[in-house]
């Protein structure tokens, strides 16, 4: 996925990029009460990039998908979505986040409504889509995850692997722009993960944008264009993956890839 020339490292930096610049954040400052949780980060993630953002647990790595997405504000900064700033509140807000897919660890499926219902309830609701459309469309969704045979049971009747890609397809159901999931194999079972990151590999390679937030270092290595490494709030450096996974330059990253490597 990444160009030859990626080890290159005069060229790392740029050949990484695919396309403009899709999600951009400048200065972004995030203070929970007197906590400062975002300091001062800038990124920029490029249409039909994969961004994978590792880091010790309390790094700010969820805080950063959801100021993204907007669940929660900014103390200052910007962050643009496409080109447009993301507003505080209001109809824009809801449109720009409709433009921001997200997949969490844990797969916040509806309960009481079919795995079908699930998936045509925001194009339905949100975006007005006619029944009809949004069934055709979730049933397709649920075809490319693999749980098309799933569509009349409810979320309990299902595995956890299972659920986590109908949280991908529901998702995938708003037409993202960009697609965020934050730790979304922490919760599975070890023999669920792989079908779960297979579909995300897949969505991936079909050049959907990606920050994802992970554990799961063969993914890192295989799926993602740019690894960036925060701590404390911070983003303590960047690389593509082989470069990050081969030679970390900060202390940091060394001792955090160290520990990883020991269990
Ligand atoms: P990560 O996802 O990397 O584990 P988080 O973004 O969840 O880190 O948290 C970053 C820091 O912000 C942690 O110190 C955490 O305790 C703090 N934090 C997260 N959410 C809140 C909140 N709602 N209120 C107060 N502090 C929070
Ligand atoms: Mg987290």
């Amino acid at each position: 996925m990444t160009p030859s020339d990626a080890s290159d490292p005069r060229t790392s930096n740029i050949s990484v990029r695919r396309g403009d610049p899709l999600v951009v954040l400048s200065g972004v400052q995030k203070h929970y009460g007197e906590f400062l949780a975002l300091k001062d980060i800038d990124l920029t993630v490029h249409r039909g990039e994969v961004v994978v953002v590792i880091g010790p647990s309390g790094s700010g790595k969820s805080t950063l998908c959801r100021t993204i997405n907007r669940l929660e504000t900014i103390t200052s900064g910007t962050i643009e979505i496409d080109g447009q700033r993301l507003p505080a509140e209001g109809k824009a807000l809801a449109t720009l986040r409709a433009d921001v897919g997200m997949v969490f660890q844990s797969f916040n499926l509806f309960s009481h409504l079919t795995i079908l219902q699930n998936v045509t309830l925001g194009p339905i609701k949100v975006k007005k889509v006619r029944r009809s459309d949004a069934e055709r469309e979730a049933r397709a969704l649920l075809d490319r995850v693999g749980v098309g045979q799933q569509a009349d049971k409810l979320p309990a009747q299902l595995s956890g692997g299972q659920q986590q890609r109908v949280a991908i397809a529901r998702a995938l159901a708003m037409n993202p722009k960009v697609m965020l999931f934050d730790e979304p194999t922490s919760a599975l079972d070890p023999e669920m993960i792989t079908e779960v990151l297979d579909v995300m590999t897949a969505l991936a390679e079909d050049g959907m944008t990606m920050i994802v937030v992970t554990h799961e270092m063969g993914f890192a290595r295989k799926a993602a264009d740019r690894v960036v490494f925060m701590a404390d709030g911070q983003i303590v450096e960047q690389a593509p993956p082989e470069e990050f996974f081969t030679r970390p330059s900060s202390e940091r990253a060394k001792d955090f890839l160290s520990k990883l490597l020991t269990h």
